[in-house]
């Protein structure tokens, strides 16, 4: 989420409208909390503990605080749109100020069941106290918001972000070098890429990375995944995965699974867990699979940098995999596809609407295909041409479907509708927040 609205806060406001990006502050428990409601709008189990009472007095309480705050910036007639279920509860709140207020959700399950049913049960009376919400799919529109207006809205990337703009020829091993992901030397070229402001960036920090003795070399082929330190990426899936491709087909070939630094995001409090359970894994790996793998942690410092560093790894992947369990949409498709990469992904959320299935990617048969990801990845390994055709179809679609031009025009005739609603003058003065 905070990858689209950088560039789309940008837009708007060099569109003339006066938007602003606010972030909520919360406590270690609002953000296990809010980690349960997120597992819980995948309908997944989470850390298992409750979302009542208790867990509504917190919640309430770290958001009024905010409200406070927002109080001092937030005026009537403003739209307000509120993302994902951190700032569900300030709705009410903003509606009594006279916000004109939207909540975006960036997230769901396509199937009900009594876990996300528990989740909806929480955020119900906060999310309807907007006058409209947003979902990335249909399906994930709950039944307490079908009957309400609702609009879909895909998400997008922004090409010339430094996570996505094209890498001058040698930077990309420039950097990975630099960042220790590859073996030496840099060659000629620089670490460099530009900054979102335009200026120019250089790559100066390594990453953090375990694995056993050197780094790759450049022309090892690489299978890549990239993502958050979350159970519902299920690294261990793409390990196990791997660990069944037969040597003859591997080559040198090796898996990298790259993340934000362990500590680096506040609202992902099992971040440590997992990368320690992802970890004993791999020191559970028969030593020759255990050399293939790299886990590497980008450092978060400066987020140019760390998005150069995810653009170098995707434009070098042989394959980029996505193995979630549960997927809201999955920015690292759509990355992946851009840089005419083959994807390989689990067929959930929106990454069954990025890939058509065997033209722009391929989807395995569900969310634990193991035994699919194996033989993907052994034929793709060895059919250069396919993963030229797929990637090519890959960066079509991305073009046309989820760029960050198309989500500025849904912005666009969101606001025109929501203004359209008001007395002239004040649409007029349509300012819109984005928390
Ligand atoms: N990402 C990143 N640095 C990292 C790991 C991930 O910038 O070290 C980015 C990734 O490139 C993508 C986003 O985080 O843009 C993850 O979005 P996605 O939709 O794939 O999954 P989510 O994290 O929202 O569940």
């Amino acid at each position: 989420m905070a990858e689209m609205l950088r560039p789309l806060v940008a837009y708007t406001r060099g569109a003339g409208i006066d938007c602003r990006w606010l972030v909520i502050a919360g406590s270690p428990d609002f953000f296990t909390i809010t980690k349960r409601l997120h597992h819980a709008l995948h309908g997944s189990g989470g850390d298992g503990g409750p979302l009542a009472s208790a867990e509504r007095a917190v919640y309430e309480e770290v958001l009024a605080g905010n409200l406070v705050e927002l109080e001092a910036v937030v005026r009537a007639g403003d739209v307000v749109i509120l993302h994902d279920p951190q700032t569900a509860g300030l709705a009410p709140g903003l509606a009594r100020l006279g916000a004109r207020v939207v909540w975006r959700c960036h997230i769901g399950s396509e199937t009900a069941g009594a876990r996300t049913d528990a989740g909806w049960a929480f955020l119900e009376r906060y999310v309807t106290a907007a006058e409209l919400t947003i979902f990335t799919l249909r399906e994930f529109v709950p039944p307490g918001c079908t009957g309400r207006p609702h609009r879909i809205i895909r998400p997008s990337i922004d090409p010339p972000a430094p996570k996505n703009q094209e890498l001058a020829g040698g930077a990309v091993r420039a950097i990975l070098v630099r960042a220790g992901i590859v073996e030496g030397p840099p060659g000629p070229a620089a670490a460099t890429y530009r900054r979102s402001d335009g200026s120019p960036g250089r790559v100066d920090r390594a990453a953090d990375i375990v694995r056993l003795g050197r780094a790759p070399a450049m022309e090892a082929p690489m299978v890549l995944q990239v993502s958050r330190w979350d159970p519902l990426k299920d690294h261990a899936g793409v390990m196990a995965a791997f660990a069944r491709l037969p040597g003859d087909t591997l080559g040198n070939a090796h898996l990298v699974l790259a993340g934000p630094s362990v500590t680096s995001v506040d609202d992902d409090p099992e971040a440590p867990e997992v990368i320690a359970e992802v970890l004993r894994r791999w020191r559970q790996l028969p030593h020759d699979q255990r050399r293939r793998l790299q886990l590497v942690q980008l450092p978060m410092r400066d987020v140019d940098e760390n998005g150069a560093m995810v653009n170098a790894l995707q434009r070098h992947a042989t394959i980029v995999v996505q193995k979630s369990i549960e997927e809201g949409f999955g920015l690292t498709a759509a990355e992946a596809m851009w840089k005419a990469r083959p994807v390989v992904a689990s067929p959930v959320g929106g990454l069954r609407e990025q890939i058509v299935d065997g033209e722009s990617g391929i989807l395995l048969s569900g969310p634990r295909d193991e035994s699919g990801l194996a033989d993907a990845l052994e034929r793709l390994l060895n059919a250069p041409q396919e993963r030229r055709r797929i990637g090519a179809v890959a960066h079509e679609r991305v073009a046309r479907e989820f760029l960050s031009a198309r989500h500025l025009l849904d912005y666009a005739a969101l606001l025109r509708d929501l203004a359209s609603e008001l007395p002239g003058p004040a649409a007029r003065r349509v300012r819109a927040a984005e928390l």
